[in-house]
């Protein structure tokens, strides 16, 4: 069983029809309330394009933006967003200040061939949220099949992610979501090995369900981050000022004692009296960190040992940042975790990014094209890592050819 993509749907589905086609425009303004980073509505044009190319007549396009609580609030239209799309697709673009309305319903319907029209954000109204079935029969009627392309929101059981799929089918992923679920899926389902992942970040209380998902599957499970010190308060060792999480040390030690060899933590640590004092950092031990002193980064020696690790492994999937890395000389070890996840895509690899500071990170040190899949949902890639069926997913139709 997989799930049913727009490549799956027969001509028949799709000529002279209206698709409606869930996409991800929560994108950052600036100041004068202009799209500041286009990326997310750029990667959302191929499948608009492969819709037109199979021969939809009007793609009908839903989003949300930002939490405006479920009422109409200006800050969050979605209006710079057309404004921009404008600018980017080749087909006309109509914008219609309302989501459901007859005004949605009448330009679904009387937009010329080979239109994309957006509707206003659907956080706007009350039942998105609430997943009210009242308001996912009336999304419904805006298009003739649904798509969803918004992995990033595939996790929330929402009206225009999850309500409307039960009543308007075909129902089907975009091109987006299939490659998300290509990627993540495929290394939880069945990765080449070695299969190495690589956790990190501030706390282990946001990845504990990840830790205990991915420690069966895995080969090795290396840990960065300000995670790896509750570990080390776990096996005892001084941690000083470091970000340790008391109430998880006692987690910490099970899955120490679960999880032998496959787990792996720093040997070497970057210190400092503070994160803001990089001047003053140097690299100890795991057992000689200065009771005064935290730690900010994993140590040299770790990320060369993580590195060849990485370089090592036939699948490798990284969430969460090795240290402070937006605090530099803190970035070293994220930086080599990176470059090592791009020269193990050169050897081969499948090499997946998750986690929305990750991401960033990879996107910052230039380092994003290079390897297999960095993914575009923070929460949702973490959900799928923690094993969990996402409701939006889960709604799509199924097929059992592939
Ligand atoms: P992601 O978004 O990729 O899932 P997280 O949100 O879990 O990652 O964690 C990212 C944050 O973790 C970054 O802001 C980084 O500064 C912080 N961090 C990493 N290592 C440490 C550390 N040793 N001490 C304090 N914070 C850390
Ligand atoms: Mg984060």
């Amino acid at each position: 069983m997989a799930t049913r993509t727009i490549r799956d749907l027969a001509d028949s589905e799709v000529r002279g029809k209206r698709a409606l086609v869930r996409v991800d425009f929560n994108v950052p303004l600036d100041v004068e309330g202009n799209v500041s980073d286009d990326t997310r509505i750029r990667a959302s044009l191929p499948t608009i394009d492969a819709l037109f190319e199979r021969g939809a007549r009007v793609v009908v396009l839903l989003s949300h933006l930002g939490r405006p609580k479920g009422k109409p609030d200006p800050a969050y239209s979605l209006a710079p967003v057309a404004r921009r799309l404008v600018e980017l697709s080749t087909h006309p673009v109509i914008f219609v200040p309302s989501t459901v309305s007859d005004d949605a319903l009448t330009a679904t319907r009387t937009a010329p061939e080979g239109t994309i029209v957006l509707l206003e954000n659907t956080r706007f109204l009350p039942g998105e949220e609430k997943n009210d079935p009242a308001l996912s029969t009336e999304l419904a009627g805006l298009g003739d099949f649904y798509v969803n392309d918004a992995f990033g929101s595939a996790h929330r059981a929402h009206a225009s992610t999850e309500g409307v799929a039960h009543h308007l089918h075909p129902a089907v992923a975009g091109l987006l979501m299939e490659s998300e679920l290509r990627y993540l899926g495929g290394a939880m389902r069945n990765p080449e090995r070695p299969f190495v992942a690589i956790l990190g970040g501030a706390k282990i209380s946001g990845k504990i369900d990840v830790i205990e998902n991915l420690l069966p599957l895995v080969d090795r499970l290396l840990i960065g981050g300000a995670m790896a010190c509750t570990f080390f308060r776990a096996m005892g060792l001084e941690t000083g000022g470091s970000l340790v999480e008391e109430d998880r040390v006692d987690l910490a030690k099970r899955v120490l004692s679960d999880a032998g060899e496959k787990l792996v933590l720093p040997g070497d640590v970057v210190v400092a009296p503070s994160m803001n004092d990089g001047g003053r950092a140097h690299t100890v031990g795991r057992a000689a960190i200065p009771k005064d002193e935290a730690v900010f980064d994993i140590g040299s020696e770790s990320a060369a040992h993580f590195s060849s690790v990485i370089e090592s492994a036939k699948t490798v999937v990284w969430n969460g940042p090795m240290g402070v890395f937006e605090h530099p000389p803190f970035d070293a070890g994220t930086r080599a975790v990176g470059n090592a996840m791009v020269r193990a895509t050169a050897n081969g690899a499948t090499t997946i990014v998750g986690g929305g500071d990750s991401a960033a990170a990879m996107e910052e040190m230039g380092l994003a094209r290079s390897v297999s899949h960095v993914s575009t949902g923070g929460g949702a890639s973490l959900e799928f890592l923690e094993g969990k069926t996402l409701p939006g997913v889960a709604a799509l139709d199924q097929t059992t050819t592939k």
